[in-house]
């Protein structure tokens, strides 16, 4: 459509006229007029920790006793985790065909603000599995860098740090690539139906694109109607080998029907490098988050790395087990007196799922005594200080929020066998959204990009 447009030579009335089905469907990403204040330290607090970070998925989704021990009250009553764990237990039955493992989270904190107005670095949970923003976040200090000139502010602009995530997120993507060792492979995004974030991934494809690395972007349907393996277990799509799959799509049941279920078994069980592997997307399950920070479970999951331990448990907040049994009833009961004081969360990512306030005093009521109650953890709720900015968004007025922000720092990280041959963090992400003016936290908005002011 669009080339015809161009090639016929429309006016600008006509073109206006042709394009407003796409414009009324392409917005630009919401994003604050106004960098944040970040406090350093914790900045560097955050990076210097996602090695450690990226280590420990990696140990994580390596042991199956532990992800068996962890996931087994959950799986009981979550369908999707359960439904994820079996093709986990299918791949490992049949024996993996992968050699080469890629892993891209992000690391999520806030600010907590301590009695004394300190602030200290708390993390929110880290994804395993099609962490966003990695591209449009790569553009952002330069948006609020002309910003801060405008205004006259041009100390403040040479201070905002370069950021680019999509470059060390290529990076990664593309030693795997290479190691998968395969010149006419290409790399394939598993994309959504809807593509919401297409651009978001475009700034990693042409990262990939300069390297001279073939990407196609694909959906579960096209899987299920073009993917096969061959006899070592190469993924074929339509005769083309894959060298590795990049899920941006697969953490929601929703959409999965019984083909799309069928295409992720068929690239589970394929040779291709996926981003994430299965048991690295079990690792990102909040109910592992959870029995992360049980006492004992680090050292035992990095036996040797005192050091790694003390940096990654820096970070925690208190994180409480729903399972049956008194431990958990105590916990319940607690939430229920002072619903305030946590987080209510289900095994489900991509946002607006978390409990809070009176509705997950109703919830835990009505669910406390049912084996339900097992598919939830309970979180201590961070309460960050706020600051005032403006969230600029299609077709919202512009208004001064209340505003709290959520600091991402990516990580990358490949290995061969046994050997880690990368180990990265790749960049940051700054979100921010407004606080609910009634209970001075919870979810209000959802939050648009933002670039951290260190202070
Ligand atoms: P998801 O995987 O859906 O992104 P998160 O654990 O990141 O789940 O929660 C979604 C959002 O809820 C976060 O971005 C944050 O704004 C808020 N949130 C989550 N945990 C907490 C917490 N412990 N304290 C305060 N806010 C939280
Ligand atoms: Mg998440
Ligand atoms: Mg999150």
């Amino acid at each position: 459509m669009a080339v015809k447009v161009f090639a016929r030579n429309y006016g600008t009335a006509d073109l206006t006229a042709v394009l407003h089905p796409y414009l009324q469907v392409v917005n630009y990403a919401p994003f604050t007029l106004l960098p944040s204040a970040v406090p350093r330290a914790l900045f560097e607090q955050a990076y210097a920790v996602q090695q450690d970070f990226n280590l420990l998925v990696d140990a994580v989704s390596q042991n199956k006793e532990f992800l068996e021990q962890t996931l087994a009250s959950t799986i009981k009553v979550d369908d999707f985790t359960a439904r994820l764990f079996r093709i986990y237990k299918q791949v490992l039955e049949e024996g993996l065909a992968q050699t080469v493992v890629l892993g891209i989270n992000r690391s999520d904190y806030m600010f907590d603000c301590g009695l004394e107005g300190t602030a200290a670095l708390r993390q929110i949970e880290i994804n395993t599995i099609a962490a966003s923003f990695g591209g449009l976040t790569s553009r952002t200090a330069d948006v609020h860098r002309l910003v801060l000139n405008v205004l006259g502010k041009s100390e403040e602009a040479s201070q905002l740090l370069p950021n680019n995530p999509a470059k060390g997120l290529a990076l990664g993507i593309a030693k795997a690539w290479e190691l998968y060792g395969s010149q006419r492979a290409v790399v394939m995004f598993l994309v959504e139906e809807v593509q919401r974030n297409i651009f978001d991934q475009r700034c990693i494809e042409i990262e990939l694109w300069n390297r001279n690395i073939r990407v196609v972007r694909k959906r579960f349907r096209d899987v299920f109607e073009q993917g096969s393996l061959d006899a070592s277990r190469r993924l074929y799509m339509d005769g083309q080998e894959v060298a590795v799959v990049y899920y941006r799509e697969g953490y929601v049941p929703q959409v999965y029907d019984e083909q799309n279920w069928e295409a992720r078994l068929l690239l589970e069980r394929s040779r291709a490098v996926k981003c994430p592997d299965i048991a690295t997307q079990l690792a990102g399950t909040k109910k592992v988050q959870q029995e992360l920070s049980r006492q004992g479970t680090l050292e035992k999951l990095l036996p040797g790395h005192p050091e790694t331990i003390a940096r990654i448990r820096a970070t925690f907040a208190g994180l409480y087990s729903l399972d049956e049994g008194e431990e958990g009833d105590r916990i319940a009961a607690t939430a229920i007196a002072d619903p305030d004081r946590f987080v209510l969360k289900p095994q489900r990512e991509g946002g607006g799922n978390n409990l809070y306030g009176e509705e997950l005093r109703e919830v835990l009521e009505r669910i406390k005594d049912s084996p339900e109650r097992t598919s939830y953890i309970l979180m201590d709720k961070i309460k960050p200080q706020p600051a005032l900015n403006y969230l600029l968004r299609a077709h919202s007025p512009l208004q001064v929020s209340e505003c709290i922000s959520e600091l991402g720092i990516f990580g990358v990280y490949v290995r061969q066998g046994r050997e880690l041959v990368l180990n990265q963090a790749a960049g940051h992400l700054l979100r921010t959204k407004a606080i609910e003016p009634a209970d001075g936290g919870g979810a209000a908005g959802v939050a648009v990009l933002d670039t951290p002011y260190l202070v």
